[in-house]
This record gives structure tokens, C-alpha cells and sequence, in this order.
């Protein structure tokens, strides 16, 4: 199944030892290789990030950074640490970067611990409005332990911003409320964030800029979203989404003080030993990320999600915002049918191969487990090659099973048949890296 001969290897030698393991990997491999991947935080890595993860630099305990751990035994361990952090910084244009966080979410908790004390405000975007659960949820850490207060985003259909972030309030609410932190950096949002204009409150109201670029770090990498740096005193980010690295985290800044204090806080803080064999398919990653085709595949990234926003407007869905400037855009489904859910769609879809999530639109009249609209995103559609030409397809065949959802389970059961055969077709055409 897989084009890639040395995961072949692999399994075998799992499939001799563990075949019930195997055969689970197996047929998720399978399930990868024929379905179109559209959730925006995905991508494929190249066999080299994969296997790096799977290397003996599991075996380490490397409590610590380099030069300074509290094992023995870590040399190796230093230079490929080292060697991330040099790229990282490289790629990104900064000076200082921790490459331990296990996740995004842990890179934003080591921020959060290292500038706030127990219940000091920031200021971010909720999360029904494009922020993410680490942005302050009452249910997450963020919004148990600190005081979140909220911009909006423009909120009159009549203005050509509508649904976009209203700058003026967000000076507004900082001025209002004078929290510690801004927070700027989305889940799902479709929009260029201008990172100066984010300073100049962040300076006005005495507050330090955070920019969590862990949807859009790729684009900026590439140069194709402009940078955060010089303008955000910390930058976080994940390296598992456009940046198409291991599952993991990433903290930036160009302040030597603010440094130590969120490694500190990163370890002993709230984590043990680092993931190791991750850091080293993070270093892989940078690495990739660091030459001239990285930067053409993030401008078919944006180019793709531009040719899908406009097919599925043609189509006659509405993305908010009226469309993207970067990897993902909203659908909002109700122009297509008062009573189509986000729910619907997205099992829809999957049950034809197109895989997707329901997401909330701004102000979504229905509540999160149901929504009114999808996220769709084209980081791993373009990383197997696809092209605006595919794009129309895809948008095309996404119409074509929710028209039939929408007529009846009979007429979807066939159309979602014929769909399924599609898109194994259009699979095999462009295969996995
Ligand atoms: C995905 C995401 C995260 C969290 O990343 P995890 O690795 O899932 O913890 C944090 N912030 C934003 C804006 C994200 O989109």
C-alpha cells in the first residue's frame, strides 16, 4: 500500500511481532492513502521526518537543554537539540528557540506560567470565534487559573470587514482591562493578522505580544504571511501543521531575559524529559522547511485554498469573511440549506472518503457539537501534489454529497458510492510523499 518501502519494512517487523498493532497501523495507512485529508491543522510528513521519530533517540533521557542535563550520555543528544534550535531560529529569524514543548498547547502553558501569576488577565479571541482552547476556555487551564478577557471580530454583514478582527476594539478591550498578555494567532481564521498593529496596543496598553502561529507557522516560514518577528516579544507555534513536522511544539523570542524565564518554566516548569526522537524530526523538518521548494509548496497551499474557497462560492456556500488569505477558509452551509448542520456535512463527507471537521461559524446560531459550518484546509491536499484543477474537483464532489444528504438517505447512499470511487481515483493519481 505504502510508496514509501521502508515503512513496508517496518510494518513487517512490527506485523512478525505484534500483528494486531500491525494491522491497525496498517489500515490507517490505508485509510491515509485513499481519502482526501481537508482538516486545515493536518499534512503528511516526508519519510525522513517519520522515521526520524522513530529513531533510537527515544531511548534518552535528556531532562535539561544542552550543556546542562541532568543525565549522562546526552552528547548526541546536544547537537541534535542544538542543531534544531540553530534552524528553528534560522527559518524564523529570531535569536532563541525551545524546541521541547510536547504539543502547542504545552508551548502556550509554558508562556502563560512564565509572564502570568494565578489570576492575571490576557486578552485573546474566544474560541467559537477562530481562537483555539488554549486561548482562555473556561474548561482548559488558561481559563481556569488566569483571567481571559475577549476581542470581538467585526460583527456588521454590511462592512467589508465583517468578520475580521476589529483592531479598534481590541485596543478598546486592552485599554479597558490593561491585561498582561496579548494574544494574537488563531485556529480558524482566514485572515492575514497584521502583527504591527497588535504591537502598537500591546505597547499602548502595557501589555507583552504573544503570537501563536501554530496554523499558519509554514506561510511564515516560507514568507508567504508576514513574519510576527519583530513585532511579538514571544511567538509560539506547533511544527505538526502547515509546518508538516513530528506533532509537537515550538517557543521563539528575540529577549534574552524572557528566555530563561519560559525555559524554566517549559522544564522543571511542567515538563520532564523532552521527546527526544521528535526533536530530532523537528530538526528534520526545519531542515525541509529551510529549502527553496518548501516555499513553492506554501504558495499552492494559499493558491489551492483560493481556487476551493472559489469553487464552493460558486457553488453557492458562503465562506465568512468572503474568502481566505492563507491555508483554510470557513464554509458557512446555511445559504446552501437552512437545516444542513456542520455534523451532517462532515459525517456526509466521510462516509464518501473527504475528510473534514464541523466547525462554528462567527456567531453560530447552533452550538458547538452541531455548528453550521466546516473547516476545510489544503496543507495535505497540496503536499500530494494537487492543484487548483483538483480543487474544483474536490469542491465539485463535496457538492455533490451534500446535495444528495440533503435529498434523501437513499440518494445519498448511491451518490455517496459513486463519490467514494472518485476519490479513491483522485487518490491514487496523487499519491502520499
Ligand atoms: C493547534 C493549535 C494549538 C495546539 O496544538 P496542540 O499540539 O494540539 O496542543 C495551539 N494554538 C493554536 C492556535 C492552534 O491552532
Amino acid at each position: 500500500m505504502s510508496h514509501d518501502p521502508i515503512e513496508t519494512a517496518v510494518l513487517g517487523l512490527i506485523r512478525t511481532q505484534d500483528p494486531q498493532v500491525a494491522a491497525i497501523i496498517e489500515a490507517e495507512q490505508a485509510r491515509q492513502a485513499t481519502t482526501i485529508e481537508l482538516i486545515a491543522s493536518e499534512n503528511h510528513v516526508s519519510p525522513a521526518v517519520k522515521h526520524a521519530i522513530g529513531s533510537c533517540l527515544t531511548n534518552k533521557y535528556a531532562e535539561g537543554y544542552p550543556g546542562a542535563r541532568y543525565y549522562g550520555g546526552c552528547i548526541h543528544h546536544d547537537e541534535i537539540e542544538h542543531l534544531a534550535q540553530e534552524r528553528a531560529c534560522k527559518l524564523f529569524g529570531c535569536t532563541h528557540a525551545n524546541v521541547q514543548p510536547h504539543s502547542g498547547a504545552q508551548a502556550n502553558m509554558a508562556v502563560f506560567m512564565a509572564l502570568l501569576a494565578p489570576g492575571d488577565s490576557f486578552c485573546s479571541l474566544l474560541l467559537k470565534d477562530g481562537g483555539h482552547l488554549s486561548h482562555g476556555m473556561k474548561i482548559n487551564f488558561s481559563g481556569k487559573y488566569f483571567n481571559p478577557v475577549h476581542y470581538p471580530l467585526h460583527a456588521d454583514p454590511a462592512s467589508p470587514d465583517f468578520e475580521t478582527i476589529d483592531y479598534d476594539a481590541v485596543r478598546a478591550v486592552c485599554m479597558e482591562h490593561k491585561p498582561k498578555l496579548l494574544l494574537c494567532g488563531y485556529s480558524a481564521y482566514p485572515r492575514t493578522i497584521d502583527f504591527a498593529r497588535f504591537r502598537e496596543i500591546a505597547d499602548e496598553c502595557g501589555a507583552l505580544l504573544m503570537a501563536d502561529i501554530a496554523h499558519i507557522a509554514g506561510l511564515v516560514a516560507a514568507g508567504v504571511h508576514p513574519s510576527p518577528f519583530p513585532h511579538a516579544h514571544i511567538v509560539t507555534t506547533t511544527t505538526h501543521k502547515t509546518l508538516r513536522g513530528p506533532r509537537g511544539g515550538l517557543i521563539m523570542t528575540n529577549d534574552d531575559d524572557l528566555v530563561k524565564k519560559i525555559n524554566r518554566a517549559l522544564f522543571p516548569g511542567i515538563q520532564g524529559g523532552p521527546l527526544m526522537h521528535t526533536i530530532g524530526a523537528k530538526a528534520v523538518a526545519f531542515g525541509e522547511a529551510l529549502e527553496p521548494a518548501f516555499r513553492a509548496y506554501q504558495m499552492q497551499t494559499i493558491a489551492n485554498a483560493e481556487a476551493l474557497a472559489a469553487a464552493l462560492t460558486g457553488l453557492g456556500y458562503r465562506i465568512t469573511s468572503g474568502g481566505t488569505d492563507n491555508h483554510l477558509m470557513l464554509v458557512d452551509l446555511q445559504p446552501r440549506s437552512a437545516d444542513l448542520t456542520g455534523t451532517d456535512a462532515e459525517l456526509w463527507l466521510e462516509a464518501a472518503g473527504i475528510i473534514t471537521n464541523k466547525n462554528g461559524i462567527p456567531n453560530d446560531p447552533r452550538p458547538p457539537r452541531i455548528t453550521s459550518g466546516l473547516r476545510l484546509g489544503t496543507p495535505a491536499v497540496t503536499t500530494r501534489g494537487m492543484k487548483p484543477e483538483q480543487m474544483n474537483d474536490i469542491a465539485q464532489l463535496i457538492d455533490r454529497v451534500i446535495t444528495a444528504g440533503l435529498e434523501s438517505p437513499e440518494t445519498l447512499a448511491c451518490v455517496t458510492k459513486e463519490v467514494r470511487a472518485d476519490v479513491t481515483n483522485l487518490c491514487q493519481i496523487h499519491s502520499l510523499p
